[in-house]
């Protein structure tokens, strides 16, 4: 393990230096696929946070702000260009730490190099407008960068989050805190490392690990932070918000989701059946666009039913070096959580589970892909994020019964269409509640320019495309009177 390991684990990266954690304390990092410790990370608390956004404010008044746009462009890329290059060794640490089978992991640092590379890209075109006003005036508006901006990300997909987010923070003129999540951080370590590498002067990126309670508390409640994008569950989400109000603060939110596919009658099926499966089981069902509902119409329900039990029959589970179909969770806490969840399924049918395979190693945090059928739409595993390999199948009659049924949760991350009418399609797309919605398809290949959020509990902000750059600026309007 250790000779993967090129950067330093076990320290903050601070002011371009690999620095110890203040209060000397560090945090044992587990892998998931069987429970052993695959090193120590820092356990970085107020005081380092604090030092964080101080050198983060030096690079901000200091030159990043007063870089061209195209320079900051041309280093956004080249990092890019050098996240891909090393592709092999990220996804491997990714893979380790996250638990993903190699091939995800690999998808997504090949993604963080596209974000890394679109975002380069469009820092020199970020700009303002003039605009028609009174006779005797000229009026126009500069973007400009917020200033300091905090990162708390999750475990899921920590390549792809980092990607996206300080990609367009950085690109807009912003510096940046990153707070990885404690349970899966190497590859913020390792990226740090690469930003280093390629010249991203001195306290432009700042990564603190540690604790949410600790150093993610001391960064969201931040005089210093102006503006927060996090990634995570609900509740985080909340006190996020309630704490940068105190700031008075933008905040990105990107939560969870319940997201759903409809299945129509005159869908086509071969083309459908792939994209159901995948979309929930892909990262173990951790991931906050993962589809946990399909919905499908009566004429069409036990094929679709019996179909997706098929493929469910031969998921195969195991370590994540081992790449097969799907990996552990992330920890023991988040296994019993998706136990919680099969437990409370035990009243339902279940249509298939996945195998774990033999070999598996002794101590992963595995759980077999599980498909219920004929659920209730109000039930629990119906209505609750699982963030596990769990998808229920629900039936409908009609347009408006899946409407309703669509729209029936706190949540609206994505959805899906599968029909070939397309007047339905349009009405479809219009009626549900959703940040995105996808027709014959799910994901759309998970691009960089699809600007990518929710509404209700699924959040607010976009992330991704050119929305994410507006999101990472504040808008100042110039008048000028001449006469
Ligand atoms: P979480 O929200 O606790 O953690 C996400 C990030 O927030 C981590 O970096 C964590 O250290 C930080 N954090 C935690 N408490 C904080 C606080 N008080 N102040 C500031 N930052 C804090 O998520 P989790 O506990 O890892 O997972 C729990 C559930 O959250 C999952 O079961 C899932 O439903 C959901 N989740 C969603 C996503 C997503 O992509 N939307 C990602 C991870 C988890």
């Amino acid at each position: 393990m250790t000779d993967i390991l090129w950067f330093e684990t076990d320290k903050c990266f601070i002011n371009g230096q690999w620095v110890k954690p203040s209060g000397g304390e560090t945090l044992s990092l587990k892998n998931p696929s069987d429970g052993s410790e695959l090193c120590q990370i820092a356990r970085g608390n107020a005081a380092d946070i604090d030092t964080a956004v101080d050198a983060a404010h030096a690079a901000f008044d200091g030159g990043w702000n007063h870089t061209p746009a195209a320079e900051r462009g041309r280093l956004l890329a080249k990092l890019g260009r050098l996240v891909l290059t090393r592709v092999d060794e990220l996804a491997q640490l990714e893979a380790l730490d996250v638990g993903k089978p190699l091939k995800q992991a690999r998808a997504d640092a090949i993604a963080m190099a596209r974000y890394l590379e679109f975002y380069g890209g469009a820092a020199d075109k970020l700009h303002g407008e003039t605009l028609p006003y009174l006779d005797g005036y000229t009026v126009y508006t500069l973007r400009e960068p917020h200033g300091v901006t905090g990162h708390i990300v999750p475990w899921n997909y920590p390549m792809q989050i980092i990607g996206r987010s300080v990609g367009a923070a950085l690109a807009a003129g912003n510096t940046a805190v990153l707070k990885p999540a404690e349970e899966a951080c190497l590859t913020a370590l390792a990226f740090a490392d690469l930003a280093r590498e390629v010249g991203l002067p001195d306290g432009v990126l700042n990564v603190v690990p540690g604790l949410g309670a600790e150093a993610g508390a001391a960064l969201s409640a931040h005089s210093g932070i102006h503006h927060i994008s996090f990634t995570g569950s609900v509740g985080v989400g909340q006190l996020i918000q309630s704490t940068a109000a105190q700031n008075v603060v933008p905040v990105t939110l990107e939560l969870g989701g319940k997201s759903p596919q409809l299945v129509f009658d005159d869908a086509d099926l071969d083309a459908a059946l792939p994209f159901l499966v995948n979309a929930g089981i892909q990262n173990a069902g951790q991931t906050c666009s993962a589809s946990s509902r399909i919905l499908v119409q009566r004429g069409v329900y036990d094929e679709v039913v019996s179909r997706m039990a098929e493929k469910y029959r031969a998921l195969k589970v195991g370590a994540s070096t081992d790449d097969l179909d799907v990996g552990p969770l992330i920890s023991a806490r988040q296994k019993e959580i998706v136990e919680g969840f099969l437990a409370k399924g035990a009243d339902l049918e279940t249509a298939a589970q996945g195998e774990v395979v033999a070999g598996a190693p002794e101590g992963g945090y595995f759980v077999p892909p599980t498909l219920f059928a004929n659920v209730p739409a109000d039930h629990t595993l119906a209505q609750d994020e699982i963030f596990g390999p769990v998808q229920v199948v629900i039936p409908f009659d009609d347009e408006e019964e899946a409407i309703r049924i669509a729209n029936g949760t706190e949540y609206g991350l994505v959805a899906s269409i599968w029909s070939q009418n397309g007047a339905r399609q349009m009405r479809l797309a219009k009626a549900i509640r959703s940040g995105q919605v996808f027709l014959n398809n799910y994901g759309a290949g998970g691009g960089v320019e699809l600007p990518f959020g929710g509404i209700g509990k699924s959040g607010h902000g976009r992330e991704k495309g050119f929305e994410a750059l507006y999101g990472f600026t504040t808008l100042k309007t110039v008048a000028a009177y001449h006469g």
